[in-house]
């Protein structure tokens, strides 16, 4: 029998069991797209989530495939393990006291959430051998599922029937350290790190001691990549970080493309591909009659669709549309998020009523109408790991103006700003993190949409884009073979 490459991916959500944030979509897309691979060796790749609550609640049936203790201080931890299969991926599902109560995925307390994780790190680690199947790479995302890998680098006895895997760590959005779950790590025996060359600190917080302790570390994206090794970006871990530079890679996340699909997609008062825009035209004029904006195909329509997170730059939009007074341009702004933040969004509506709508809402439905009917998405993020929402829009022929920074700038091709001779233009970059440049760029956008034979340059070229999963798949199995390789392979 030829030989396979195993390969246990640890995450604290997968579409489509659960779905709460963009670690959703990527456990829910980059497992399947690595097993669907035809390569040599096969990667044997296999999912591992909480059974949340959420998910006891479905009809899918789960069969139940393993029960063992999880080590606790105060004693043994009861696990469950369940099996289910999610288009050919396997997919265990891990439960016990700490997921029986009806609590969401993250509470936004991190004691509690640290419990909760870290038992179901540990008891990840415990379930090969009760499968009769050993990893040679164990993929663990963010700080949820860092305790695995923690717990592995320190107690490397207790899991010799492992057979010592390769660690990778995937950081999704580093800001995320799990701080305050300290203490719950502690009382399952994962104690803070001692001399390490951590801050003081983040020597008890998850991400760090998962970052710590990997064998590699991949971002969600190149730059991000690179610039988590600056103190603009690095949270704090920046010097410890630039210590491990060698060991840190970062692979773009993909997006589906039978999901987002203008061609298909239902959602639309008319679908559209590459060869016929035409249609595009209609659904901006609907999206105008819906919001009761001006009906007129020439003024150009900005859209936002983003959690309302100073994250995201929305602040900086809604400033730099406050400069932009003497040209037209409409906005429909849809997002939910911070207090301050959605009402600024509705401040703007009641400052400028002929162009602004602001729709406080998650509305999955809408969004699409927008990414489908708008002219130009507005993305000046102050930071972005990946970001989605670029790569979505291109699909749909609306033209990003975004930020320079992480995957807003693998994907989005400005030769004024960022010059790449291999990709054509198919949008709008600014660097500094200020509404008197974005206002700029915008400015910049406005005028090259007046000349709509060059706007369908832009729209074409980035609905020519290749953002499929499959593309990422590869580049992550050539790191986890490239890993494992002086390892060999287990069976
Ligand atoms: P993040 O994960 O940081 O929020 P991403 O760009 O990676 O940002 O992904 C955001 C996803 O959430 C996109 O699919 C976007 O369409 C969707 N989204 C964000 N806000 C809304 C909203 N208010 N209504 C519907 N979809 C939304």
């Amino acid at each position: 029998m030829e030989k396979s490459m195993h390969v246990l991916f640890l995450a604290s959500e997968a579409d489509p069991f659960i779905r709460v944030g963009g670690l959703g979509d990527v456990a829910g897309s980059l497992p399947m797209a690595i097993r669907a691979l035809q390569t040599s060796p096969q990667a044997d790749i296999r999912l591992v989530i909480p059974f949340h609550s959420a998910i006891r609640h479905e009809t899918q049936s789960f069969r139940q495939v393993a029960s063992f203790n999880v080590y606790h201080r105060d004693g043994y931890i009861p696990a469950q393990a369940f099996y289910t299969e999610s288009e050919n991926l396997p997919v265990y599902l891990i439960a016990g006291p700490p997921f029986s109560a009806d609590t969401p995925v993250y509470s936004g307390n991190n004691r509690l959430d640290g419990y909760k994780y870290a038992f179901f790190s540990l008891a990840a680690l415990e379930l090969p051998h009760h499968l009769d199947w050993l990893p040679d790479l164990i993929h663990a995302n963010d700080w949820h599922t860092a305790p695995a890998i923690y717990a592995l680098k320190i107690n490397p006895t207790v899991y010799d029937n492992l057979g010592k895997p390769i660690t990778l760590l995937g950081v999704h959005n580093l800001p995320y350290l799990g701080d305050q779950a300290g203490p719950a790590l502690a009382g399952f025996g994962l104690y803070a790190a001692v001399n390490s060359p951590l801050p003081w600190w983040a020597q008890d917080m998850p991400l760090p001691l998962g970052l710590l302790s990997a064998d590699h570390i991949v971002a969600v994206s190149p730059s991000y990549s690179k610039e988590i090794l600056t103190p603009e970006f690095g949270s704090g871990l920046d010097e410890f970080l630039r210590g491990k530079a060698d060991l840190i890679s970062g692979i773009l996340n993909g997006i589906d493309p039978f999901h987002w699909n203008p061609a298909t997609d239902t959602h639309l008062p008319n679908t559209f591909n590459l060869d016929n825009l035409l249609p595009r035209r209609s659904n901006k004029t609907s999206l105008q009659n819906e919001f009761n904006l001006e009906r007129a195909p020439e003024i150009p329509l900005l859209v936002m669709i983003t959690r309302l997170d100073p994250q995201k730059g929305v602040d900086l939009a809604l400033e730099a549309l406050r400069q932009i007074t003497d040209s037209p341009w409409q906005l429909i702004l849809l997002g939910t998020g911070t207090q301050v933040l959605e009402d600024s969004a509705r401040k703007l509506e009641v400052d400028f009523p002929g162009r602004v709508r602001s729709i406080i809402q998650f509305d999955p439905s809408l969004s699409r109408r927008m990414y489908g009917g708008g002219d130009i998405i507005l993305i000046p993020s102050r930071y972005e790991p990946c970001g989605l929402t670029q790569m979505i829009a291109m699909r749909y022929g609306c033209v990003p103006v975004g930020r320079a920074t992480g995957g807003l700038k693998d994907t989005i091709h400005d030769s004024g700003v960022t010059l790449d001779p291999l990709v054509p233009d198919n949008g709008f970059l600014f660097t500094n993190s200020n509404f008197n440049d974005l206002a700029a760029v915008i400015r910049r956008a406005l005028q090259v949409y007046a000349d709509q034979g060059e706007w369908r340059k832009l729209q074409i070229n980035g609905m020519e884009q290749d953002f499929s999963w499959e593309k990422s798949a590869k580049q992550y199995y050539e790191l986890y073979l490239q890993l494992i390789t002086n390892r060999g392979l287990k069976s």
